[in-house]
């Protein structure tokens, strides 16, 4: 089964061609970042008029690649939610409408299912059950995956996600947006052990995390800089890293928690922070020792990419699973709430 993926959720605009047979095919993507930088954040407005500008240049780029015509598609899967409701319409109705054009289901995918399967497109793919730490712009979340469909809610967030923290912390250092990238690039630079920040909740039972405080903690330390007169270069290094460092701890933690709670060997980690080297290496050191195995996408489709989407539609279509002609799409959506998926899957 071939499958054309469209991801339009947020700033980016994700086209792939994934087979079941012969993996992925080809895949394009255009990033808005340059479009919204000067405003500090994503404008919804400008991010839905931009994805419908980019979405067809970008279907015939992928099928140009891939040398396929629509005639050999057998679906075609979109990102119909969770995002900005605007950016998903235009993915969703260009979507069904190609779809109604070319005799071929299309189906909408839940866009943090899709983050959560990207590590699947990999040469050495995990296998279920296993925990996965889901941590993206808009979200942190541990979560047991039994099967595809099948994703039990262990812990997350209770403010800032940590992709959410590493931004808005970079913003308050005078970096650009993404922060996450921004970020790591400077703690390269940053010496270890000169700012030592707390690790949240770490100290509490549970699997709950909190990342906002870490954001006010790097403000304090920035301003007292600042005001006995230090705004140097590498004053911002070493607290980028101290700042990184705090994150991953704390994630690591929490992962070796709902790892022991739960008896499995396999961590899956995915979204836009499973990029950060800092918390790879952590995590693989980490479940060396237990004789476990860390897994992750490769850094492009760790964030907003067409593949994920082309991939878990696939899935779900080789299932059997369809939808009707109406247009949905959700601004929010649990993960909870999306059926299982039975059938076998290759
Ligand atoms: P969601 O998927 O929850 O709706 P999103 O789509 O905006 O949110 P992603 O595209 O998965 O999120 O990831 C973007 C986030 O990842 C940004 O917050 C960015 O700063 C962060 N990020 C990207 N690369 C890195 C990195 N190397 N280190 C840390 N964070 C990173
Ligand atoms: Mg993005
Ligand atoms: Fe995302």
């Amino acid at each position: 089964m071939r499958v054309l993926g469209l991801e339009t959720s947020c700033d980016e605009t994700g086209v792939a061609l994934y087979d079941s047979e012969q993996g992925l095919l080809a895949d394009a993507l255009f990033s808005q970042i340059d479009l919204h930088r000067g405003y500090g954040g994503v404008v919804p407005e400008l991010a839905s008029r931009d994805h419908l500008k980019r979405l067809l240049p970008l279907i015939r780029q992928v099928l140009d690649k891939a040398k396929t015509s629509p005639a050999d598609l057998h679906g075609i899967a979109y990102t119909a939610g969770p995002g900005l409701v605007g950016a998903l319409l235009v993915g969703a109705s260009c979507g069904k409408a190609l779809a109604m054009a070319w005799g071929i289901p299309a189906l909408g995918v839940h866009h943090m299912e899709g983050h959560l399967l990207a590590p699947m497109l990999e040469a050495a793919p995990p296998s279920f059950p296993c925990i996965a730490l889901l941590v993206s712009g808009g979200h942190t979340q541990l979560v047991r995956i039994d099967a595809i469909g099948r994703y039990q809610l262990l812990g997350e967030s209770l403010d800032d996600a940590a992709g959410e923290a590493f931004d808005k912390t970079a913003k308050l250092l005078g970096l650009n947006y993404p922060g996450g990238p921004e970020i790591a690039r400077l703690a390269l630079r940053g010496n270890l052990g000169r700012f030592v920040f707390p690790r949240p909740m770490t100290d509490r039972p549970g699997l709950d995390m909190s990342f906002s405080g870490l954001k006010t903690f790097t403000l304090n330390t920035w301003q007292n800089c600042v005001s006995a007169g230090d705004n140097s270069e590498q004053t911002r290094c070493d607290i980028a890293l101290a700042f990184q460092q705090a994150v991953v701890e704390t994630l690591a933690i929490k992962c070796q928690r709902a790892l022991q709670q739960s008896g499995l060997k396999h961590l899956l980690i995915a979204g836009g922070v499973s990029a950060n080297a800092a918390l790879r290496e952590r995590l693989a050191a980490m479940l060396q020792k237990t004789g476990g195995q860390v897994f992750y996408a490769r850094p492009e489709f760790c964030t907003d990419n067409g593949a994920m989407i082309a991939y878990a539609g696939c899935q779900r279509l080789l299932a059997g699973q369809r939808e009707d002609l109406k247009i949905n799409v959700r601004a929010r959506w649990p993960l909870a709430e999306l059926p299982a998926l039975e059938a076998e899957h290759g």
